[in-house]
């Protein structure tokens, strides 16, 4: 059967057509428009997230370049949602119920949900007659126990206004450690990996079991690794201090958080860690420093998890980053020998976004590289779900 995904962010529409059977996936047909809701693309209006739906489906059935020859062939859409809150656990088939709860959870996620319903809202509209998915972002986090997911704020700010850990980056964290354990031959119920998913936005998470017990990123993404324009973890007065000092309100100082701190931040250079990476080959002392701090902090948080998961079989690396970048991987796994890993050299430098075991043979915990899919995972979890029905 053929499964369209659909992913949508602030000003992007990506899409991708998979035929999916009980044991394999073949992407078929992928597209992405950017630069949406800006309106010098359309003189009469915006290009928005539903015209980017009906050109892609359009080009999906293109007499010369397209894969079918009528949308009755499509089975089901799966789509990304970003927040699905502490009520989705799983995928969900959408209706007017689960709609509602997707905006019931836009408070927590304001600029992604309402992007998200725009899709769904669209795709719907173009495919009436098909079972349409969401897959949530936070769903694999859902595991997390409240001694990981809770902040040590009073108790009323969880139950009354959600106050809590989420994680996201969920679907790229579940898909890459059912990769790597499958790599390993290893049962996923038993495997202890450590998921290092180094992008724009990075995350990190300790999985045991196939179940999430710790997660970097927090009640928002901002939380915990250092990214491309996000700071990460603060000490929690550092906002207010800010505030004081410039006077500025605070839309601006989580804007600042938000869009002006990481890698570009430190760096002053870029968010992008190919040119942070390349300014400090050329001397500049911000974009070397930049680099130490982001992989300082992953190191530190792999020493953390280790401890959380009781000891570990894999870190695994993943995203931008982690799939391209042989020069990240090297700082981190050099101060992980006491982990038992013996980075082999010559395989980190040859893998680039491949699934591949980058330690040596003989190290007590594994190193791997397993590009990530979160399109693939959607397909995967919309075709389990609508199997099911
Ligand atoms: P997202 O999907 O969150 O936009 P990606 O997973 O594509 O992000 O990761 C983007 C990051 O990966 C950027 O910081 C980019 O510089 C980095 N990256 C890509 N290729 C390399 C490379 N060869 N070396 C170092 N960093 C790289």
């Amino acid at each position: 059967m053929k499964i369209l995904v659909i992913n949508c962010g602030s000003s992007s529409f990506k899409f991708r057509l998979f035929e999916m059977g009980k044991d394999h996936v073949e992407p078929l047909f992928s597209g992405f428009f950017d630069a949406l809701n800006i309106k010098k693309f359309d003189p009469d209006g915006v290009f928005s997230h539903g015209r980017a739906a009906q050109l892609a489906v359009q080009a999906l059935m293109d007499a010369d370049s397209g894969v079918i020859s009528s949308l009755d062939e499509i089975t089901a859409v799966g789509h990304r949602v970003v927040h699905g809150g502490e009520k989705f656990v799983a995928p969900a088939v959408i209706d007017s119920d689960v709609i509602a709860a997707i905006e019931a959870c836009s408070a927590l996620a304001p600029l992604h949900n309402p992007i998200n319903l725009e899709g769904i809202r669209a795709a719907r509209h173009l495919l009436p007659d098909i079972p349409h998915v969401a897959v949530f972002d936070t769903a694999f986090h859902q595991s997390l126990e409240p001694k990981a997911f809770l902040y040590a704020i009073p108790y009323e700010y969880y139950t009354a206004h959600g106050i809590r850990r989420y994680g996201f980056h969920g679907s790229s964290h579940k898909y890459v450690f059912h990769e790597a354990a499958a790599f390993l031959d290893q049962p996923p119920e038993k495997f202890k990996a450590i998921i290092c998913h180094l992008g724009s936005g990075s995350s990190i998470s300790a999985v045991k079991g196939a179940k999430v017990v710790e997660t970097s990123m927090g009640f928002t993404p901002l939380e915990g690794l250092v990214m491309g324009t996000r700071c990460g973890d603060l000490d929690p007065s550092v906002p207010f201090f800010m505030a004081r000092q410039t006077g500025l309100p605070f839309d601006a100082i989580e804007d600042i958080l938000n869009k002006k701190s990481g890698l570009l931040g430190i760096s002053g250079k870029s968010n992008d860690m190919r040119q942070v990476l390349a300014a400090a080959r050329n001397g500049d002392p911000r974009a070397s420093v930049a680099v130490e701090v982001y992989v300082h902090r992953v190191i530190k948080y792999i020493g953390a998890y280790v401890s959380v998961l009781d000891g570990v079989d894999a870190v695994v690396f993943t995203a931008g980053i982690g799939e391209y970048s042989p020069d990240i991987r090297k700082r981190i796994m050099d101060q992980l020998s006491w982990l038992g890993i013996t980075p082999d050299e010559q395989k980190n430098q040859q893998v680039i976004s491949r699934n591949a075991v980058i330690s040596k043979k003989g190290s007590t915990t594994q190193v791997l590289v397993i590009p990530t899919d979160e399109e693939k995972e959607i397909a995967k979890q919309t075709f389990e779900k609508t199997r099911l029905r």
